[in-house]
Protein backbone atom coordinates (compact mmCIF):
# COMPACT_ATOMS: atom_id res chain seq x y z
CA UNK A 1 0.00 0.00 0.00
CA UNK A 2 1.78 3.42 -0.97
CA UNK A 3 2.34 5.74 1.98
CA UNK A 4 0.19 8.31 0.17
CA UNK A 5 -2.93 6.73 0.82
CA UNK A 6 -4.81 7.79 3.65
CA UNK A 7 -8.02 6.86 5.49
CA UNK A 8 -9.57 9.37 7.88
CA UNK A 9 -11.58 9.16 10.67
CA UNK A 10 -14.92 10.97 11.00
CA UNK A 11 -16.04 14.16 8.89
CA UNK A 12 -16.40 16.65 11.05
CA UNK A 13 -14.85 20.36 10.20
CA UNK A 14 -11.64 19.08 11.29
CA UNK A 15 -11.37 15.82 9.49
CA UNK A 16 -12.94 17.49 6.12
CA UNK A 17 -9.77 20.32 6.08
CA UNK A 18 -7.31 17.78 7.10
CA UNK A 19 -8.72 15.45 3.94
CA UNK A 20 -8.89 18.50 1.59
CA UNK A 21 -5.35 19.69 2.75
CA UNK A 22 -3.80 16.31 1.70
CA UNK A 23 -5.24 16.26 -1.50
CA UNK A 24 -3.92 19.04 -2.34
CA UNK A 25 -0.67 17.45 -1.44
CA UNK A 26 -1.33 14.94 -3.59
CA UNK A 27 -2.54 12.06 -1.40
CA UNK A 28 -5.53 9.69 -1.84
CA UNK A 29 -7.78 10.50 0.68
CA UNK A 30 -11.02 8.39 2.22
CA UNK A 31 -13.15 9.50 4.60
CA UNK A 32 -14.91 7.17 6.87
CA UNK A 33 -17.69 8.94 8.53
CA UNK A 34 -20.44 6.87 11.00
CA UNK A 35 -23.34 9.51 10.58
CA UNK A 36 -25.11 10.13 7.54
CA UNK A 37 -24.11 13.89 7.25
CA UNK A 38 -21.13 15.47 7.10
CA UNK A 39 -19.76 17.98 9.80
CA UNK A 40 -20.12 16.62 12.89
CA UNK A 41 -21.30 19.16 15.67
CA UNK A 42 -21.62 21.66 13.14
CA UNK A 43 -24.69 20.40 11.54
CA UNK A 44 -28.06 21.17 11.10
CA UNK A 45 -31.18 20.17 12.30
CA UNK A 46 -34.96 20.88 10.54
CA UNK A 47 -38.05 20.42 12.35
CA UNK A 48 -41.64 21.65 11.83
CA UNK A 49 -41.02 24.34 8.93
CA UNK A 50 -38.14 25.58 11.38
CA UNK A 51 -33.89 25.60 10.79
CA UNK A 52 -31.41 24.99 13.72
CA UNK A 53 -27.67 25.29 13.04
CA UNK A 54 -26.86 22.92 15.69
CA UNK A 55 -23.30 23.25 17.23
CA UNK A 56 -21.57 26.51 16.49
CA UNK A 57 -23.00 29.86 15.87
CA UNK A 58 -20.58 32.09 16.07
CA UNK A 59 -17.52 32.17 12.80
CA UNK A 60 -14.64 33.46 13.33
CA UNK A 61 -11.08 34.11 11.42
CA UNK A 62 -12.42 33.17 7.70
CA UNK A 63 -9.01 33.20 6.26
CA UNK A 64 -8.46 30.16 7.97
CA UNK A 65 -11.46 28.56 6.11
CA UNK A 66 -10.64 30.67 2.36
CA UNK A 67 -7.30 28.96 2.58
CA UNK A 68 -8.40 25.52 1.53
CA UNK A 69 -9.92 26.40 -1.12
CA UNK A 70 -7.13 28.78 -2.20
CA UNK A 71 -4.87 25.62 -2.27
CA UNK A 72 -6.86 24.23 -4.88
CA UNK A 73 -7.36 27.42 -7.43
CA UNK A 74 -10.45 27.83 -6.02
CA UNK A 75 -12.57 30.71 -5.21
CA UNK A 76 -14.14 30.24 -1.58
CA UNK A 77 -16.81 32.43 -2.82
CA UNK A 78 -17.88 30.50 -5.18
CA UNK A 79 -18.36 27.98 -2.26
CA UNK A 80 -19.68 30.23 0.25
CA UNK A 81 -20.05 33.75 1.29
CA UNK A 82 -20.08 35.86 4.90
CA UNK A 83 -20.43 38.96 6.36
CA UNK A 84 -18.82 40.59 9.27
CA UNK A 85 -21.64 41.15 11.69
CA UNK A 86 -22.28 45.06 12.58
CA UNK A 87 -23.41 44.29 15.94
CA UNK A 88 -21.83 40.96 18.14
CA UNK A 89 -23.85 40.50 20.85
CA UNK A 90 -26.47 41.71 22.54
CA UNK A 91 -26.00 41.21 26.79
CA UNK A 92 -28.30 41.05 29.29
CA UNK A 93 -28.05 41.49 33.31
CA UNK A 94 -30.18 40.36 36.04
CA UNK A 95 -30.10 44.27 37.43
CA UNK A 96 -31.75 45.18 34.10
CA UNK A 97 -28.53 46.46 32.33
CA UNK A 98 -29.26 46.34 28.30
CA UNK A 99 -26.14 46.48 25.93
CA UNK A 100 -24.44 45.73 22.90
CA UNK A 101 -21.05 45.33 22.04
CA UNK A 102 -20.33 46.63 18.20
CA UNK A 103 -17.90 45.64 16.14
CA UNK A 104 -17.01 49.32 15.22
CA UNK A 105 -14.66 50.00 18.13
CA UNK A 106 -15.34 53.74 18.97
CA UNK A 107 -19.34 52.64 19.01
CA UNK A 108 -18.31 49.76 21.31
CA UNK A 109 -16.60 51.79 23.85
CA UNK A 110 -19.27 54.62 23.66
CA UNK A 111 -21.85 52.17 23.99
CA UNK A 112 -20.18 50.50 27.39
CA UNK A 113 -19.16 53.66 29.01
CA UNK A 114 -22.83 54.71 28.59
CA UNK A 115 -23.93 51.40 29.76
CA UNK A 116 -21.21 50.31 32.25
CA UNK A 117 -19.72 53.78 33.12
CA UNK A 118 -16.57 52.29 32.51
CA UNK A 119 -14.31 54.95 30.42
CA UNK A 120 -13.80 54.38 26.31
CA UNK A 121 -9.71 54.26 27.34
CA UNK A 122 -10.39 51.85 29.12
CA UNK A 123 -12.03 49.36 26.90
CA UNK A 124 -9.48 49.97 24.53
CA UNK A 125 -6.15 49.33 26.40
CA UNK A 126 -7.89 45.71 27.66
CA UNK A 127 -8.25 44.58 24.07
CA UNK A 128 -5.01 45.86 23.51
CA UNK A 129 -3.91 43.76 26.27
CA UNK A 130 -5.95 40.65 24.13
CA UNK A 131 -3.82 41.48 21.14
CA UNK A 132 -0.38 41.45 23.08
CA UNK A 133 -1.17 37.87 23.86
CA UNK A 134 -1.98 36.91 20.28
CA UNK A 135 1.33 38.62 19.21
CA UNK A 136 3.42 36.52 21.13
CA UNK A 137 1.42 33.25 21.20
CA UNK A 138 -0.44 32.52 18.22
CA UNK A 139 2.85 31.19 16.54
CA UNK A 140 3.80 29.17 19.48
CA UNK A 141 0.30 27.85 20.33
CA UNK A 142 -1.85 27.98 17.85
CA UNK A 143 -0.65 27.54 14.50
CA UNK A 144 2.46 25.64 14.86
CA UNK A 145 3.25 22.03 16.35
CA UNK A 146 3.87 22.34 19.88
CA UNK A 147 5.14 20.14 22.27
CA UNK A 148 8.15 18.92 20.67
CA UNK A 149 11.95 19.65 21.68
CA UNK A 150 12.09 21.94 18.69
CA UNK A 151 8.63 23.83 20.37
CA UNK A 152 10.65 25.28 22.89
CA UNK A 153 13.79 26.75 21.32
CA UNK A 154 11.48 28.21 18.77
CA UNK A 155 12.10 31.90 18.04
CA UNK A 156 8.66 32.49 18.47
CA UNK A 157 8.80 30.43 21.78
CA UNK A 158 12.01 32.64 23.25
CA UNK A 159 10.01 36.06 22.19
CA UNK A 160 7.22 34.61 24.76
CA UNK A 161 9.55 33.59 27.53
CA UNK A 162 10.86 36.77 27.61
CA UNK A 163 7.57 38.49 27.43
CA UNK A 164 6.06 36.23 29.93
CA UNK A 165 4.56 38.84 31.89
CA UNK A 166 2.25 40.25 29.31
CA UNK A 167 1.10 36.85 28.80
CA UNK A 168 -0.39 36.65 32.01
CA UNK A 169 0.19 33.02 32.54
CA UNK A 170 0.44 33.66 36.27
CA UNK A 171 -3.21 34.65 37.04
CA UNK A 172 -6.82 33.30 35.96
CA UNK A 173 -8.90 35.43 33.53
CA UNK A 174 -10.94 36.61 36.35
CA UNK A 175 -8.20 38.53 38.16
CA UNK A 176 -6.92 39.79 34.66
CA UNK A 177 -10.23 41.10 34.20
CA UNK A 178 -11.02 42.61 37.35
CA UNK A 179 -7.39 44.27 37.99
CA UNK A 180 -7.97 46.23 34.85
CA UNK A 181 -11.79 46.77 34.55
CA UNK A 182 -14.11 49.18 36.76
CA UNK A 183 -17.12 47.35 36.53
CA UNK A 184 -18.30 44.19 37.35
CA UNK A 185 -20.63 43.44 34.80
CA UNK A 186 -17.54 44.33 32.50
CA UNK A 187 -15.71 41.88 34.33
CA UNK A 188 -18.42 39.17 33.59
CA UNK A 189 -18.53 39.52 29.84
CA UNK A 190 -15.19 39.25 29.73
CA UNK A 191 -14.83 35.86 31.79
CA UNK A 192 -17.68 34.83 29.75
CA UNK A 193 -14.32 34.26 26.81
CA UNK A 194 -13.16 31.67 28.81
CA UNK A 195 -16.37 29.27 28.17
CA UNK A 196 -15.57 29.90 24.15
CA UNK A 197 -13.04 26.65 24.48
CA UNK A 198 -15.23 24.96 27.74
CA UNK A 199 -12.97 26.28 30.55
CA UNK A 200 -13.69 28.38 33.81
CA UNK A 201 -12.46 31.76 34.04
CA UNK A 202 -12.50 31.90 37.90
CA UNK A 203 -9.35 29.17 37.38
CA UNK A 204 -7.68 29.22 33.67
CA UNK A 205 -4.72 31.28 33.01
CA UNK A 206 -5.18 35.05 31.94
CA UNK A 207 -3.73 33.94 28.70
CA UNK A 208 -7.28 32.92 27.20
CA UNK A 209 -7.76 36.51 27.16
CA UNK A 210 -6.34 36.34 23.44
CA UNK A 211 -10.16 35.24 22.78
CA UNK A 212 -11.66 38.11 22.68
CA UNK A 213 -9.25 39.63 20.61
CA UNK A 214 -10.25 36.76 18.06
CA UNK A 215 -13.89 38.26 18.42
CA UNK A 216 -13.51 42.30 18.64
CA UNK A 217 -10.08 43.39 17.11
CA UNK A 218 -10.02 40.46 14.38
CA UNK A 219 -14.07 40.43 13.71
CA UNK A 220 -17.09 38.17 13.81
CA UNK A 221 -18.97 36.85 11.13
CA UNK A 222 -21.85 34.85 9.94
CA UNK A 223 -21.68 32.81 6.41
CA UNK A 224 -24.99 33.32 3.97
CA UNK A 225 -27.41 30.45 4.89
CA UNK A 226 -26.13 29.58 8.51
CA UNK A 227 -23.09 27.54 9.81
CA UNK A 228 -23.98 24.78 8.06
CA UNK A 229 -22.83 26.38 5.09
CA UNK A 230 -19.43 26.06 5.96
CA UNK A 231 -20.22 22.57 6.60
CA UNK A 232 -21.62 22.44 3.23
CA UNK A 233 -19.08 24.68 1.37
CA UNK A 234 -16.41 21.90 2.80
CA UNK A 235 -17.57 18.84 2.02
CA UNK A 236 -18.30 20.51 -1.66
CA UNK A 237 -14.84 21.20 -2.19
CA UNK A 238 -13.56 17.77 -0.84
CA UNK A 239 -16.24 15.96 -3.45
CA UNK A 240 -15.10 18.51 -6.22
CA UNK A 241 -11.21 17.83 -5.49
CA UNK A 242 -11.40 13.52 -5.29
CA UNK A 243 -12.06 12.91 -1.14
CA UNK A 244 -13.88 9.94 -1.23
CA UNK A 245 -16.56 10.29 1.76
CA UNK A 246 -17.87 7.06 2.58
CA UNK A 247 -21.30 7.91 5.16
CA UNK A 248 -22.74 5.62 7.62
CA UNK A 249 -19.56 3.84 7.95
CA UNK A 250 -18.57 4.12 11.26
CA UNK A 251 -14.88 3.01 12.20
CA UNK A 252 -14.93 -0.12 14.50
CA UNK A 253 -11.31 -0.59 14.96
CA UNK A 254 -7.84 0.77 14.06
CA UNK A 255 -5.68 -2.04 12.86
CA UNK A 256 -2.17 -2.27 13.95
CA UNK A 257 1.08 -4.64 14.02
CA UNK A 258 3.72 -3.98 16.09
CA UNK A 259 2.36 -0.96 17.00
CA UNK A 260 2.54 0.51 13.34
CA UNK A 261 -1.19 1.55 11.85
CA UNK A 262 -2.12 -0.80 8.70
CA UNK A 263 -5.55 0.65 8.39
CA UNK A 264 -9.06 0.30 10.07
CA UNK A 265 -12.03 -1.85 10.09
CA UNK A 266 -15.93 -0.68 9.41
CA UNK A 267 -18.71 -2.56 8.97
CA UNK A 268 -16.33 -5.96 9.73
CA UNK A 269 -14.45 -5.12 6.32
CA UNK A 270 -10.26 -4.14 7.07
CA UNK A 271 -9.31 -1.34 4.78
CA UNK A 272 -5.41 -1.12 4.18
CA UNK A 273 -3.78 2.78 4.05
CA UNK A 274 -0.08 4.06 4.60
CA UNK A 275 -1.38 6.28 7.25
CA UNK A 276 -4.70 7.16 9.37
CA UNK A 277 -5.92 10.34 11.05
CA UNK A 278 -8.70 10.39 14.03
CA UNK A 279 -10.68 13.58 13.66
CA UNK A 280 -13.13 11.35 16.32
CA UNK A 281 -12.04 12.34 20.11
CA UNK A 282 -8.26 10.88 21.12
CA UNK A 283 -9.58 9.10 24.19
CA UNK A 284 -12.09 7.74 22.41
CA UNK A 285 -9.87 6.68 19.63
CA UNK A 286 -7.17 5.25 21.88
CA UNK A 287 -9.97 3.51 24.03
CA UNK A 288 -12.32 2.38 21.51
CA UNK A 289 -10.70 2.03 18.49
CA UNK A 290 -7.30 0.94 19.54
CA UNK A 291 -8.36 -0.70 23.11
CA UNK A 292 -5.56 0.94 24.32
CA UNK A 293 -7.25 1.76 27.69
CA UNK A 294 -3.63 3.55 29.34
CA UNK A 295 -3.26 5.34 26.84
CA UNK A 296 -7.22 7.14 26.95
CA UNK A 297 -7.06 6.73 30.55
CA UNK A 298 -4.09 9.56 30.79
CA UNK A 299 -5.45 12.11 28.01
CA UNK A 300 -8.39 11.65 30.59
CA UNK A 301 -6.56 11.96 33.74
CA UNK A 302 -7.31 15.84 32.14
CA UNK A 303 -10.10 17.63 33.23
CA UNK A 304 -12.72 17.67 30.34
CA UNK A 305 -13.93 20.72 29.15
CA UNK A 306 -18.02 21.53 29.31
CA UNK A 307 -20.83 20.32 27.60
CA UNK A 308 -24.02 21.82 26.89
CA UNK A 309 -27.37 21.00 27.18
CA UNK A 310 -29.18 22.99 23.95
CA UNK A 311 -33.02 23.38 23.52
CA UNK A 312 -33.79 24.27 19.92
CA UNK A 313 -37.17 25.73 20.10
CA UNK A 314 -39.43 27.06 17.20
CA UNK A 315 -40.85 30.55 18.70
CA UNK A 316 -44.65 31.79 17.10
CA UNK A 317 -43.66 34.77 17.95
CA UNK A 318 -40.97 38.08 17.20
CA UNK A 319 -38.60 40.15 19.93
CA UNK A 320 -37.28 42.97 18.30
CA UNK A 321 -35.01 43.96 21.42
CA UNK A 322 -32.88 40.74 20.44
CA UNK A 323 -29.93 40.29 18.44
CA UNK A 324 -27.82 37.12 16.48
CA UNK A 325 -26.34 36.68 19.19
CA UNK A 326 -27.50 37.02 22.91
CA UNK A 327 -26.89 36.43 26.28
CA UNK A 328 -28.72 36.62 29.75
CA UNK A 329 -25.70 36.19 32.56
CA UNK A 330 -26.53 34.76 35.75
CA UNK A 331 -26.06 36.62 39.07
CA UNK A 332 -23.78 35.10 40.32
CA UNK A 333 -21.35 33.98 37.79
CA UNK A 334 -18.81 32.17 40.32
CA UNK A 335 -21.58 29.92 41.44
CA UNK A 336 -22.18 28.96 38.10
CA UNK A 337 -18.83 27.91 37.34
CA UNK A 338 -18.80 26.18 40.78
CA UNK A 339 -21.34 24.15 40.36
CA UNK A 340 -19.58 23.51 36.82
CA UNK A 341 -16.51 22.12 37.23
CA UNK A 342 -16.43 21.67 41.46
CA UNK A 343 -19.62 20.04 41.60
CA UNK A 344 -20.92 18.56 37.71
CA UNK A 345 -23.92 20.17 38.05
CA UNK A 346 -26.14 23.27 36.68
CA UNK A 347 -26.39 26.52 39.43
CA UNK A 348 -30.32 27.17 39.33
CA UNK A 349 -29.53 30.73 37.26
CA UNK A 350 -27.31 29.24 34.52
CA UNK A 351 -26.50 31.69 31.99
CA UNK A 352 -28.13 31.29 29.31
CA UNK A 353 -27.06 32.11 25.38
CA UNK A 354 -29.62 32.90 23.06
CA UNK A 355 -28.79 32.38 18.97
CA UNK A 356 -31.53 33.43 16.29
CA UNK A 357 -30.21 33.02 12.99
CA UNK A 358 -33.44 33.79 11.51
CA UNK A 359 -32.82 37.44 12.52
CA UNK A 360 -30.71 37.26 9.10
CA UNK A 361 -32.03 34.15 7.63
CA UNK A 362 -35.39 34.46 7.14
CA UNK A 363 -36.28 31.66 5.53
CA UNK A 364 -35.10 29.55 8.98
CA UNK A 365 -38.21 30.45 10.46
CA UNK A 366 -42.19 30.62 9.45
CA UNK A 367 -43.07 34.52 8.49
CA UNK A 368 -43.61 36.09 12.03
CA UNK A 369 -41.63 33.53 13.93
CA UNK A 370 -37.93 32.76 15.29
CA UNK A 371 -35.57 30.09 15.59
CA UNK A 372 -34.20 30.21 18.94
CA UNK A 373 -30.86 28.31 19.53
CA UNK A 374 -31.45 27.87 23.05
CA UNK A 375 -27.93 27.20 25.06
CA UNK A 376 -26.25 26.60 28.85
CA UNK A 377 -23.50 25.34 29.50
CA UNK A 378 -23.29 22.20 30.90
CA UNK A 379 -20.72 19.56 33.32
CA UNK A 380 -19.13 17.01 31.51
CA UNK A 381 -20.75 13.69 32.18
CA UNK A 382 -20.15 11.67 34.56
CA UNK A 383 -23.20 9.94 34.78
CA UNK A 384 -25.61 12.53 35.98
CA UNK A 385 -29.10 12.11 36.18
CA UNK A 386 -29.59 14.47 32.82
CA UNK A 387 -33.49 13.79 32.58
CA UNK A 388 -33.67 15.69 35.51
CA UNK A 389 -30.78 18.50 35.17
CA UNK A 390 -32.56 18.90 31.43
CA UNK A 391 -36.02 19.50 32.92
CA UNK A 392 -34.32 21.71 36.31
CA UNK A 393 -31.89 23.62 32.93
CA UNK A 394 -35.64 24.11 31.11
CA UNK A 395 -37.62 25.60 34.10
CA UNK A 396 -34.97 28.12 35.17
CA UNK A 397 -34.10 29.06 31.52
CA UNK A 398 -37.58 29.35 31.27
CA UNK A 399 -38.06 31.44 34.24
CA UNK A 400 -34.90 33.91 33.23
CA UNK A 401 -36.09 34.42 30.00
CA UNK A 402 -39.47 35.41 31.18
CA UNK A 403 -38.30 37.76 33.74
CA UNK A 404 -35.95 39.41 31.55
CA UNK A 405 -38.03 39.70 28.39
CA UNK A 406 -41.07 40.01 30.29
CA UNK A 407 -42.92 37.23 28.25
CA UNK A 408 -44.72 34.04 28.69
CA UNK A 409 -41.62 32.18 26.45
CA UNK A 410 -43.14 28.75 27.11
CA UNK A 411 -46.83 29.63 25.45
CA UNK A 412 -44.65 30.69 22.41
CA UNK A 413 -42.94 27.50 21.58
CA UNK A 414 -44.35 25.88 18.73
CA UNK A 415 -41.38 23.02 18.77
CA UNK A 416 -38.80 22.05 20.67
CA UNK A 417 -35.61 19.56 20.16
CA UNK A 418 -33.37 18.87 22.87
CA UNK A 419 -29.34 18.17 22.63
CA UNK A 420 -27.54 17.20 25.80
CA UNK A 421 -24.28 15.57 27.05
CA UNK A 422 -24.88 12.08 26.31
CA UNK A 423 -26.42 13.18 22.81
CA UNK A 424 -23.28 15.17 22.17
CA UNK A 425 -21.11 12.34 22.92
CA UNK A 426 -23.36 9.54 21.16
CA UNK A 427 -23.46 11.41 17.91
CA UNK A 428 -20.04 12.87 17.84
CA UNK A 429 -17.90 10.44 19.85
CA UNK A 430 -16.77 13.28 22.02
CA UNK A 431 -16.20 11.32 25.27
CA UNK A 432 -18.12 12.56 28.56
CA UNK A 433 -19.78 15.49 25.33
CA UNK A 434 -17.33 18.45 25.57
CA UNK A 435 -17.08 20.32 23.36
CA UNK A 436 -13.75 20.88 23.30
CA UNK A 437 -11.57 17.80 24.54
CA UNK A 438 -9.82 18.96 27.46
CA UNK A 439 -10.26 22.00 29.52
CA UNK A 440 -7.89 25.09 29.50
CA UNK A 441 -8.40 25.63 33.31
CA UNK A 442 -4.83 24.82 34.05
CA UNK A 443 -1.94 27.08 32.79
CA UNK A 444 -0.50 24.02 31.73
CA UNK A 445 -3.04 22.68 29.63
CA UNK A 446 -1.88 23.51 26.33
CA UNK A 447 1.53 21.96 27.43
CA UNK A 448 -0.32 19.02 28.27
CA UNK A 449 -3.03 18.77 25.13
CA UNK A 450 -2.94 15.54 22.83
CA UNK A 451 -0.14 16.47 20.13
CA UNK A 452 -1.37 16.40 16.43
CA UNK A 453 0.29 12.69 15.45
CA UNK A 454 0.59 9.58 18.13
CA UNK A 455 3.96 9.41 19.56
CA UNK A 456 3.02 5.49 20.05
CA UNK A 457 1.79 4.40 16.98
CA UNK A 458 3.54 4.62 13.88
CA UNK A 459 1.15 6.42 10.87
CA UNK A 460 -1.61 7.69 13.37
CA UNK A 461 -2.59 11.11 13.18
CA UNK A 462 -4.89 13.61 14.96
CA UNK A 463 -6.87 16.48 14.12
CA UNK A 464 -9.47 18.01 15.68
CA UNK A 465 -10.77 19.83 18.59
CA UNK A 466 -9.81 17.37 20.99
CA UNK A 467 -6.20 18.07 20.26
CA UNK A 468 -3.15 20.86 19.78
CA UNK A 469 -4.60 23.59 19.60
CA UNK A 470 -8.26 22.90 20.81
CA UNK A 471 -11.66 23.43 20.10
CA UNK A 472 -13.66 26.25 17.82
CA UNK A 473 -13.62 26.50 14.29
CA UNK A 474 -10.76 28.31 13.99
CA UNK A 475 -8.51 26.13 16.15
CA UNK A 476 -9.68 22.75 13.95
CA UNK A 477 -9.01 24.38 10.79
CA UNK A 478 -5.50 25.46 12.28
CA UNK A 479 -5.40 21.28 13.59
CA UNK A 480 -6.04 20.04 10.00
CA UNK A 481 -3.32 22.27 8.64
CA UNK A 482 -0.44 21.50 11.34
CA UNK A 483 -1.54 17.55 11.12
CA UNK A 484 -1.15 18.01 7.04
CA UNK A 485 1.99 19.57 7.13
CA UNK A 486 3.47 17.08 9.68
CA UNK A 487 2.08 13.96 7.08
CA UNK A 488 3.43 15.93 4.40
CA UNK A 489 6.92 15.90 5.92
CA UNK A 490 6.56 12.26 7.32
CA UNK A 491 5.36 10.76 3.94
CA UNK A 492 6.97 12.77 1.17
C1 LIG B 1 -23.65 23.01 21.13
C2 LIG B 1 -22.29 23.41 20.61
C3 LIG B 1 -21.94 24.75 20.52
C4 LIG B 1 -20.69 25.13 20.06
N1 LIG B 1 -20.39 26.46 19.88
C5 LIG B 1 -19.26 26.83 19.21
C6 LIG B 1 -19.06 28.17 18.71
O1 LIG B 1 -19.94 29.05 18.84
N2 LIG B 1 -17.91 28.47 18.06
C7 LIG B 1 -16.96 27.52 17.82
O2 LIG B 1 -15.94 27.82 17.18
N3 LIG B 1 -17.12 26.24 18.25
C8 LIG B 1 -18.26 25.86 18.92
N4 LIG B 1 -18.47 24.55 19.26
C9 LIG B 1 -17.36 23.59 19.14
C10 LIG B 1 -17.15 23.14 17.71
O3 LIG B 1 -18.35 22.68 17.19
C11 LIG B 1 -16.14 22.02 17.70
O4 LIG B 1 -14.93 22.44 18.31
C12 LIG B 1 -15.81 21.58 16.29
O5 LIG B 1 -16.95 21.51 15.47
C13 LIG B 1 -15.15 20.23 16.39
O6 LIG B 1 -14.88 19.75 15.13
P1 LIG B 1 -14.09 18.38 14.95
O7 LIG B 1 -13.93 18.18 13.50
O8 LIG B 1 -12.88 18.39 15.79
O9 LIG B 1 -15.00 17.26 15.65
P2 LIG B 1 -16.50 16.79 15.47
O10 LIG B 1 -17.36 17.86 14.95
O11 LIG B 1 -16.86 16.16 16.75
O12 LIG B 1 -16.40 15.67 14.34
C14 LIG B 1 -15.93 14.38 14.59
C15 LIG B 1 -16.51 13.50 13.50
O13 LIG B 1 -16.00 12.18 13.66
C16 LIG B 1 -17.05 11.26 13.46
N5 LIG B 1 -16.70 10.01 14.15
C17 LIG B 1 -16.46 9.84 15.48
N6 LIG B 1 -16.18 8.54 15.74
C18 LIG B 1 -16.24 7.89 14.55
C19 LIG B 1 -16.03 6.54 14.16
N7 LIG B 1 -15.73 5.58 15.04
N8 LIG B 1 -16.16 6.23 12.85
C20 LIG B 1 -16.47 7.17 11.93
N9 LIG B 1 -16.69 8.46 12.25
C21 LIG B 1 -16.56 8.82 13.54
C22 LIG B 1 -18.25 11.94 14.07
O14 LIG B 1 -19.47 11.39 13.62
C23 LIG B 1 -18.03 13.38 13.59
O15 LIG B 1 -18.59 13.60 12.32
C24 LIG B 1 -19.72 24.13 19.71
C25 LIG B 1 -20.07 22.79 19.80
C26 LIG B 1 -21.35 22.42 20.21
C27 LIG B 1 -21.74 20.96 20.23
Amino acid sequence: MPAKDAIVIGAGVGGLALAIRLRAAGFSVRIFEQAAYPGGKLCEKKQDGYRFDAGPSLFTMPELLDELFSLHGKDPRAYYTYTQLPEICRYFYEDGTRLSSYSDPERRAREWEEKLGIPPEQTRRHLQRAADIWQLTSDVFIFNRFGHAGSFTSKAFLKGLINIRKMHVFRTMHALNSRYLSDPRAVQLFNRYATYNGSNPYAAPATLHVIPHIEYNLGAYLPAGGMISITRALEKLALDTGVQILYEHPVERIVTENDTVLGIQSKGEGHAAGLVVSNADAAFTYGRLLGDTGSAGRILEQERSTSAIVFNWGIRSHFPELGLHNIFFSADYENEFRCLFDKYTLCDDPTVYLFISSKHEPEDAPPGCENWFVMVNAPADKGQDWPHLIAHARRAVLAKLQRILGRDIEALIATEDILDPTLIESRTSSVAGSLYGPAGNSRWAAFLRHPNYSKKYRHLYFTGGSVHPGGGIPMVLSSAKITAGLIQKRHA
